[in-house]
């Protein structure tokens, strides 16, 4: 079957990986050459992703089957709909069903009318007045949010980033006038505390197949501290959940994402694509603080290699509308995922310097290599302003697949920056401390 991928990262390398270790002739559309991707694909348009119309005539001319798209600007700009008006099957929602991510107050609004537990306090603002009235009514215990996408990067959040209410209510000015994120509106959000996870799932319109789950670390250094970024890094656990979750958690985000389903498909926006629930465990269970429309990254890379289950089929079952029939399987093993970014990355990366990548002593390590936003020229590679590259260890214990990254990340040698924390016993432990702390045991 002929399967395009759409997006150039390292989320779309593992797709497009796993597509075609499952049957699929791969092709690619991306707006910048992955050398993973390349090396996978049939053959790749360089092209913007988001141009609905190009990659419809694109697809049709090559004879696709079946597209999945990997990140979620295309989506929102309904790259989705434009292939379906040629006849195309897509494992991606439409631009509809993508507003779940696309737009936040769309989200909050959903789950406060179908009466979706596990949902924050939040409100929506476009007046500064009116904000700051909400902040304070909250004592500026607050996340302030532009309502559109921004990449992860634009959300700051009350005692992290803001260190007062006056810094909480100067960020949702700056966010209404200066319409950060694509609206000159802002979503203010009640924070809660807690450990972070992701849940992923597979949705065919009607019901969701969750995968394992992940957490993934937004802080760019060590011990969570400095800005958010798209993601440095993410580990799993054999046992399909995480070690500071019960298996009650995991069942309750499970149902939350399927009445969130539920809910598009009631509002005549069905919902066909991985859907991806990002919680915060809580004192009092599993809150919402984000959901997206499509695989995360890194997250992908965690669940994706583990999957025993044939992607291409699930992919056109989610497609069609109905994945009853597939059996939809993970292999019980953990794993660590390190991202490698340019030194400066988030402030001032190092653009333009080249990384040596031994692909062949990572490989030998027993480690998996995903390439992301890299330029290579006469076979070296160099760095962009974004992530450059993930390395991902799998074993039965965390601990172990955290050595196996580890080992690989010997394998890439630069002016590089990477979060070496990440899986290791005392940052796991912490979380299990932390979420034993909140819980009063
Ligand atoms: P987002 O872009 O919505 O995923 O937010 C980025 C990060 O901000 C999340 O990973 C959380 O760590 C934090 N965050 C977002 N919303 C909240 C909230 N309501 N309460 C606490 N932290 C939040």
């Amino acid at each position: 079957m002929k399967v395009l991928v759409i997006g150039g990262g390292a989320r779309e390398h593992v797709i497009a990986s796993t597509l075609k270790r499952d049957g699929a002739a791969v092709y690619a559309v991306m707006k910048n050459l992955n050398p993973g991707i390349k090396r996978i694909a049939e053959e790749y348009l360089i092209h913007d992703e988001n141009d609905g119309e190009k990659i419809a005539e694109y697809a049709t001319r090559k004879g696709i089957e079946l597209v999945v798209i990997g990140p979620e600007a295309p989506e929102g700009k309904g790259v989705t709909n434009a292939l379906l008006k040629k006849g195309i099957k897509v494992a991606s929602p439409t631009k509809e069903a993508a507003e779940i991510e696309t737009n936040k107050e769309f989200m909050r609004n959903l789950m406060d009318k179908y009466g979706i537990k596990g949902s924050v306090k939040s409100r929506a603002f476009s007046d500064v007045e009116l904000a700051k009235e909400f902040i304070e009514m909250l004592d500026g215990n607050v996340a302030v949010k532009p309502i559109g996408l921004t990449g992860g990067k634009g959300v700051r959040v009350a005692g992290d980033h803001l260190k007062s209410i006056e810094e909480a209510i100067e960020y949702a000015r700056e966010v209404i006038e200066k319409g950060i994120g694509g609206a000159h509106r802002v979503l203010i959000e009640e924070k809660v505390v807690g450990e972070e996870f992701t849940l992923q799932a597979f949705c065919d319109g009607k019901a969701i197949y969750p995968m394992p789950a992940v957490q993934d670390h937004k802080r760019l250094l060590p011990d969570d501290k400095g800005p958010n970024t798209g993601g440095m890094g993410s580990y799993s656990h054999h046992s399909g959940i995480l070690p500071f979750m019960s298996m009650d958690d995991y069942e309750i985000a499970t149902n939350i994402l399927q009445k969130v389903v539920d809910a598009l498909r009631m509002e005549g926006r069905e919902y066909h694509g991985v859907i991806y629930g990002q919680f915060m465990l809580t004192a009092d269970g599993p809150r919402v603080i984000e959901i997206n429309a499509r695989f995360g990254d890194p997250e992908a890379m965690n669940v994706l290699p583990l999957l025993k289950s044939n992607f291409v089929e699930i992919c056109e079952g989610m497609a069609d509308g109905d994945l009853s029939n597939n059996q939809i399987d993970f292999d019980a093993k953990s794993t660590v995922c390190k991202y490698v970014v340019p030194n400066g990355y988030g402030i001032n990366p190092k653009e333009g310097i080249e990384i040596e990548v031994d692909e062949e002593g990572i490989k030998d390590e027993g480690a998996l290599l995903f390439y992301a936003s890299v330029n290579e020229k006469d076979g070296k590679i160099y760095t962009t302003r974004s992530r450059s590259l993930a390395v991902v260890g799998i074993a039965y214990e965390i601990e172990d697949a955290e050595k196996i990254t580890e080992n690989a990340l010997k394998h890439v040698k630069g002016d590089v920056f990477i979060r070496h924390d990440i899986g290791k016993k005392e940052l796991i432990e912490k979380r299990i401390n932390h979420m034993k702390m909140l819980r009063g045991e």
